[in-house]
């Protein structure tokens, strides 16, 4: 009977009393009733389950399983469900959907190894750090014969192949989490069902094949995850009209740069450098004058080399494996790895003071002959670009040499700039590649891995970048989701505009807003001559005070309220890294270079600057490269991303990381309750109960009811015996709409009918 009363109906009465209040874990109209389960939160801060022996006044006395007995304030008590809602599938299915049982819903699931869950449209995802069966072709067979419909990523990534073609509309599948929670494994495993759902032509092969590659160039070993993506990526698959696979296109965004010459203790750079290190075969480590991984200064800045369990010269072959696949030559192979090798001996440049003004020049060495071979251009050029910087005064070019300080930035820079262009060009590599099916006649399925919200002790420029993005994909979120609800209410006539939900407008107006916004500020502070972390700061205090998204700290900090939590920003850095300066000497040192990589990498550059808009111009008076703000840059292709989602049927997935010690088995309740604020899970569910979720015709609700009514109705129409029943029962008007041919009923609202049906 699929009209049958919503299973999230309690069998206890009505679950309103937590569930119509916003709050979570509310629990001020709850009545204890003896014999109940409930959840009593101990001073651990963990939820225990305990049983009510007796309530009187405010207190209630309750027993826990292992025989504890404790007197407690009733109102700290939080309705339990009931256990034959233990390890629900969906969350929407719980009668009480509080914090501390979808806690234990989830982890119940957990423990026996049911990683996915429903939490209405969304799909959770908690990371096992571990292997787990459930995974490969008999499995992927059986959600695609549809034998199984307990929820995992190859049933949402079914749906969308369905919907694609069934609609014949775009999909994504949108995955998110924090560091570590499992996105790119997810995004690995969607990918896998694609391939084989739609693969035959071959090229879904060299699909699975850019994992290692972009793994490896935009990887590295975290506090938080061994794998750690440094980027995020959007993958475009591409299906013909027989729903086969014809290509793909990856995007990717923001590459953090920085960790290529600066690194903490604990973590690594990039995997490719090891893995170049350990795997290079004699030839090529003799080509490019390969040192061990711990002679190069900027891998020796953390004493961390090796992952447990992951052998790089392994990794280097199945890279290079992968390069094959998709089509890179041998020559561009061994040009991208010159590149690597250019970065790590850049690292071991030195300089010597050669004035008494502390001006210096890099020493001639077997680092900079090295990077200049590698590279393919002069020494004394190279030796050049690193110590003098050339400026406009007046119209006149002077030269100007550098201090120690200036001089480790341009070397850093440069090293930067050729790492993350080498990361670009693998892209387009790629993507040239699997641009074979050409005719975009088809339709395609994108899937999304992008960096999840975070809040650190610190917060930097990359936190403010990653959290925006994160603000506009909640958006893109909260719309998509709560248009789905709309479309039956609007089909049935409901007055829709009753369902409230958090908008996150507000803090994207901060975000957004001209001329008086966090970015515009930004962008201008960076252009000008005397612009620096702390008039930056103040600019923000001066400007922004009023908004009720933002709030000035001591000193250099500001805090932003972000749908998933406060987030207090430290602006040291913050115009520095939007500037993300490129001296023009050092641009021109890699176009005059006789190698095809840093030539193609310096036409590159110079496109990018030709807009001149906000740079460093005034700063150094002049011959800087010009280019578009990071934070600019980044907010139009986030723009870009919008528009390409908004086309499409979106998919959610949210990931959850159980424990920050990355081992199995470990579920963290006050570390997952964390995530699923943030993430907005609760959300979800709260947004798609706070709807009308209970639906029944006028005709099945007079029948199911009607003989409840204790006066006679003139009129027997469904209609009319309805609206009866539902006066009699005392509903309130905003719990109920009265739809074309359905009644549509806020959560808990049918309990208090069911409850008086079953007594009679
Ligand atoms: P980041 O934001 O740092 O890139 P992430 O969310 O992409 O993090 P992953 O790299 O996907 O996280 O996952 C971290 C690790 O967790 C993986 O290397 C793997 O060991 C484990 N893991 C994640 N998902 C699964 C899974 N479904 N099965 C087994 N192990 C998993
Ligand atoms: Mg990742």
């Amino acid at each position: 009977d699929e009209e049958d009363v919503n299973p999230s109906v309690s069998p206890h009465g009505s679950a309103l009393g937590l569930w119509g209040n916003k709050q979570w874990g509310d629990t001020a109209s709850y009545v204890p009733k003896k014999k109940l389960q409930s959840w009593y939160q101990s001073s651990d801060g963990n939820w225990e389950l305990a049983k009510i022996l007796s309530t009187s006044g405010t207190e209630s006395l309750i027993s826990f399983s292992e025989g504890k007995v404790l007197k407690v304030n009733s109102d700290s008590l939080v309705a339990a469900n009931p256990e034959i809602l233990d390890g629900v599938d969906d969350l929407m299915q719980l009668s009480y959907l509080n914090e501390p049982s979808v806690l234990y819903n989830l982890q119940y699931r957990y423990d026996r190894d049911m990683i996915y869950s429903k939490a209405g449209p969304v799909l959770v995802a908690i990371n096992p750090f571990k292997k787990i069966p459930l995974y490969g072709s008999d499995y992927i067979q059986a959600y695609k014969s549809k034998s199984t419909d307990s929820p995992h990523v190859y049933a949402i990534t079914d749906t969308a192949i369905r919907e694609m073609i069934r609609d014949e509309v775009n999909q994504s599948i949108v995955i998110s989490g924090e560091s570590g929670a499992g996105k790119t494994e997810t995004a690995k495993i969607a990918m896998q069902y694609l391939a084989a759902l739609g693969g035959g032509s071959g090229i879904e092969y060299e699909i699975l094949k850019t994992n290692p590659i972009l793994e490896a160039f935009g990887n590295a070993k975290t506090s938080r995850n061994n794998n750690s993506s440094r980027f995020g990526k959007l993958i475009e698959i591409h299906f013909s009209e027989t729903g086969k696979i014809s290509g793909a296109q990856i995007q990717t965004f923001l590459l953090e740069k920085s960790r290529v010459v600066q690194c903490t203790e604990g973590e690594r750079s990039y995997h490719s450098f090891y893995q170049l290190c350990a795997g290079a075969p004699p030839h090529l480590r003799e080509k490019l004058n390969l040192l061990n991984v711990h002679e190069y200064k900027y891998l020796q800045q953390s004493t961390c080399y090796t992952i447990n369990g992951v052998d790089d010269a392994e990794q280097f072959r199945i890279v290079v494996e992968a390069l094959d696949a998709v089509h890179v030559s041998k020559e561009n192979q061994e040009n991208a790895f010159a590149m690597l090798a250019a970065v790590l001996w850049l690292g071991n440049v030195t300089f010597s003071i050669i004035d008494n003004e502390n001006h210096v020049e890099p020493v001639i060495d077997e680092a900079l002959l090295n990077v200049a071979e590698l590279i393919g251009c002069k020494a004394d050029d190279l030796k050049l670009a690193l110590s003098t910087r050339k400026m406009k005064v007046n119209n006149d070019i002077i030269v100007q040499k550098q201090t120690l300080a200036q001089a480790i930035d341009t070397r850093d820079a440069l090293a930067k700039s050729i790492y993350s262009c080498l990361f670009d060009w693998l892209v387009e590599q790629i993507n040239k590649s699997l641009a074979v099916g050409k005719r975009r006649t088809g339709r395609s399925i994108s899937i999304l891995d992008i960096y999840g919200f975070e809040s650190f002790d610190v917060n930097s420029f990359e936190q403010f970048c990653i959290n925006y993005a994160n603000e506009r994909l909640q958006q893109h979120f909260n719309r998509h989701l709560f248009k789905l609800e709309q479309e039956e209410y609007i089909q049935d006539g409901i007055d829709w505009a009753k369902v409230e939900f958090e908008d996150n407008q507000d803090c994207l107006n901060l975000f957004e807003k001209k001329p008086l916004g966090l970015m515009t500020l930004l962008d201008e502070e960076s252009t000008f001559p005397n612009g620096t972390d702390i008039t930056f700061a103040a600019k923000l205090k001066q400007h922004l005070k009023s908004n009720s998204c933002f709030r000035g700290e001591r000193g250099k900090a500001f805090t932003v309220h972000h749908y998933a939590g406060e987030v207090m920003y430290d602006t040291s850095g913050f115009l520095e890294k939007n500037r993300d300066l490129m001296h023009l000497d050092s641009i021109q040192l890699l176009s005059s270079c006789t190698c095809e990589l840093p030539q193609a990498f310096a036409s590159n550059m110079l496109s990018l600057s030709e807009k001149p808009v906000p740079g460093p111009l005034h700063k150094s008076g002049g011959a800087d490269s010009q280019k578009l703000s990071v934070i600019t840059k980044f907010k139009g292709q986030l723009f870009q991303l919008m528009q390409r989602l908004e086309s499409t049927t979106p998919h959610f997935i949210r990931c959850i990381k159980p424990n920050n010690s990355q081992s199995p088995g470990i579920y963290h309740q006050g570390l997952v309750l964390q995530q699923l604020r943030c993430c907005g899970v609760l959300e979800v569910v709260r947004i798609s109960r706070s709807g009308f979720p209970t639906r029944m015709s006028h005709q099945k609700f007079a029948r199911r009811y009607g003989f409840l009514l204790l006066e006679h109705v003139a009129s027997q129409d469904p209609l009319s015996v309805s609206v009866a029943i539902l006066h009699q029962f005392d509903i309130l008007p905003e719990m109920y709409q009265i739809g074309y041919t359905k009644l549509f009923f806020r959560t808990g609202q049918i309990g208090k009918l069911e409850d008086t049906r079953n007594r009679t």
